[in-house]
């Protein structure tokens, strides 16, 4: 009987071992995950789960039977150590070795370490697992204060989260302005606003040096020109491919495990899905390397379908979402594309969406609480379109489509 061995326990795991059922492959299935879980989703760990407004049962991909009907080994808190391509074999952290005919990656990402002065002292914290959002949840309380170390969308959600709970949320960004690295300064402005409007303090262009404490734990977050009061500190400075397990094998890795655009990686054996990947983007036209859900989800039917015989390419445009406060922004290409931007409704009444177009066409949309809006600005990606239309809330956007 043929078997498959998935490395991995996130959203391109867990979607993975769905799809090769779905495609129809009724060989040996097993998922090898190191965290103690059943494959889970992330968005709500610095969403509605650190807000203690979800269980874990709503974190977890699928319930525990789901494994057990589709006859999916799942074996959690077991870490691959290495994998010999010669022999299609891995060995576990508990001894163990294990035959594969193909085998997926999907190690995802690792957090990026502020390596500081203070930086081992405790109530330091990173947000990507469920221990890390047990750790942050139970040190935050009304009236503490939180130092959120870095504005990317991990720390702005976890500053809402935090703001809502009653605490006291300081915001230190290095770079000019908040989301600088995925967004326009129009949309930072925006997302700077609604913060302060709710009360957190936002100090960009500054530098953390390091982190003072008392009796082991941290007190003040130090920077360049002043040091902050601190109760806890979120940090989120970005992440890194887990690319670990793929160059120790002696797979080809650049930013990511590099990978076709059938997610197959130099050994024709060997697949890989989700964050830890670098690979190339048709209608873009370039490698990427993605931090998002949809990118993961994607990958993994694309894996899936492969290692099952089928013939299938990854061609998504990438999208992505962030929930802050009560305002979902969605968002598609990439904004640093465009050369011309064109408003659609109401920033006042945080309902509206951005198109960012480069000679009159469509390269990315951001849409501020306009799901429906948002599924039809992914189709109009691409399309070259009537700027003064595009911005008429009246002009239905179905009716600007092509085709
Ligand atoms: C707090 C947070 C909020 C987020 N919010 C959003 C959002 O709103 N929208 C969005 O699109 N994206 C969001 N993301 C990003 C999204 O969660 C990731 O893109 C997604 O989790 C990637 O899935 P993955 O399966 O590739 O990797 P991961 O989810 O990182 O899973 C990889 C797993 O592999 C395991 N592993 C690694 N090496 C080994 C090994 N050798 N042996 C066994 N197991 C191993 C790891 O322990 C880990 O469990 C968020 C991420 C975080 C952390």
């Amino acid at each position: 009987m043929p078997a498959i061995i998935i490395v991995g326990g996130g959203h391109a795991a867990g979607q993975a071992a769905a799809s090769l059922r779905q495609e129809g492959f009724d060989g040996s299935i097993t998922l090898i995950g190191e965290e103690p879980h059943i494959p889970y989703q992330r968005p709500p760990l610095s969403k509605q789960y650190l807000a203690g407004q979800q269980g874990l049962d709503r974190v977890h991909l699928r319930q525990h039977r789901f494994y057990a009907d589709k006859n999916i080994k799942v074996r959690s808190g077991v870490r691959v150590e290495a994998i010999d391509r010669g022999a299609g074999k891995v060995t576990t952290c508990t001894g163990e070795t294990l035959t594969y005919d193909g085998l997926l990656l999907a190690t995802g990402s690792l957090p990026r370490r502020l390596n500081a002065p203070g930086s081992a002292l405790d109530g330091i914290h990173y947000l990507r697992t469920i221990a890390d959002a047990d750790a942050i949840r139970a040190d935050m309380a009304p009236g503490k204060t939180a130092v959120v170390v870095g504005g990317g969308y991990i720390g702005l959600e976890v500053a809402a989260v935090c703001i809502a709970a009653g605490m006291k949320v300081l915001v230190l960004e290095m770079e000019q302005r908040v989301l600088q690295r995925v967004t326009t300064p129009a949309m930072s402005a925006f997302y700077r606003g609604l913060h302060e409007g709710r009360g957190v303090q936002i100090r960009t262009g500054t530098r953390v040096t390091g982190f003072l404490g008392e009796a082991g734990r941290v007190s003040a977050v130090q920077c360049e020109d002043s040091a902050f009061a601190a109760d806890l500190v979120v940090v989120g400075i970005g992440i890194l491919p887990d690319t670990a397990l793929a160059e120790a094998a002696g797979l080809a890795c650049d930013d990511g495990i590099l990978v076709d655009e059938r997610c197959r990686t130099a050994d024709p054996n060997i697949y890989a899905a989700g964050d830890c990947t670098n690979h190339p983007n048709r209608p873009l036209d370039r490698r990427l390397r993605l931090e998002s859900v949809p990118n993961a989800m994607e990958q993994a039917r694309v894996a899936a379908a492969n290692l099952c015989g089928k013939d299938r390419e990854y061609a998504a445009v990438p999208w992505f979402w962030s929930d802050q406060y009560e305002l979902k922004l969605q968002m598609v290409g990439f904004s640093a594309d465009g050369d011309e931007e064109v408003l659609r409704g109401d920033k006042a009444a945080n309902r509206f969406a951005v198109f960012h177009l480069r000679d009159g066409r469509v390269v990315a949309a951001d849409a501020v609480n306009s799901p429906k809006e948002f599924m039809l600005c992914r189709r109009l990606v691409g399309q070259r379109i009537d700027a003064t239309a595009l911005a008429n809330p009246e002009t239905d956007l179905k009716s600007l489509l092509d085709g």
